[in-house]
């Protein structure tokens, strides 16, 4: 199952995009601050940073924002998703964000976790989320 990685000077774009936006970050609870870019088909860059609530379930994940963001764009098919999150060993994106990101692209989503300039791990989303649900399972019921 490939996919399609993105190149050199894409991913490195991505996560400018996503280091950028993690300076926004709303985390005043776990100052665990985040930014999230994702790249669409046809090469336009949306990007996110997590954002946390006083009533903590409401908070969104930097990923789930920035997929929001491409969603709103009009964008429907992404091939790739830079996340920085200054950790070291940086954070892999969640659970319910590798959901999130299966439904808009394919197990080829390709995943840059970076530090807050070089990628320092990547992934393929079939790697991180093996046998996803996704809407070809809900196609069956209809
Ligand atoms: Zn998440």
């Amino acid at each position: 199952m490939g996919g399609l990685e993105p190149a050199a000077a894409a991913r490195q774009a991505l996560i400018a995009a996503a280091a950028a936006v993690r300076v926004h970050a709303y985390a005043p609870y776990s100052g665990f601050r985040v930014g999230a870019a994702v790249l669409a088909e046809g090469g336009a860059v949306a990007a996110g940073a997590n954002v946390e609530n006083a009533s903590y379930p409401v908070g969104i994940c930097a990923e789930q924002a920035a997929v929001a963001a491409a969603v709103a764009a009009g964008h429907r098919r992404l091939q790739a998703l830079a996340v920085v999150s200054g950790e070291d060993p940086p954070a892999a994106p969640c659970g319910a964000c590798r959901q999130m990101l299966a439904e808009f692209g394919d197990p080829r989503i390709y995943l840059a976790v970076a530090g807050e300039t070089e990628p320092r791990e990547a992934y393929w989303l079939h790697e991180l989320l093996p046998r996803a649900f996704g809407p070809a399972d809900l196609e069956r019921k209809r």
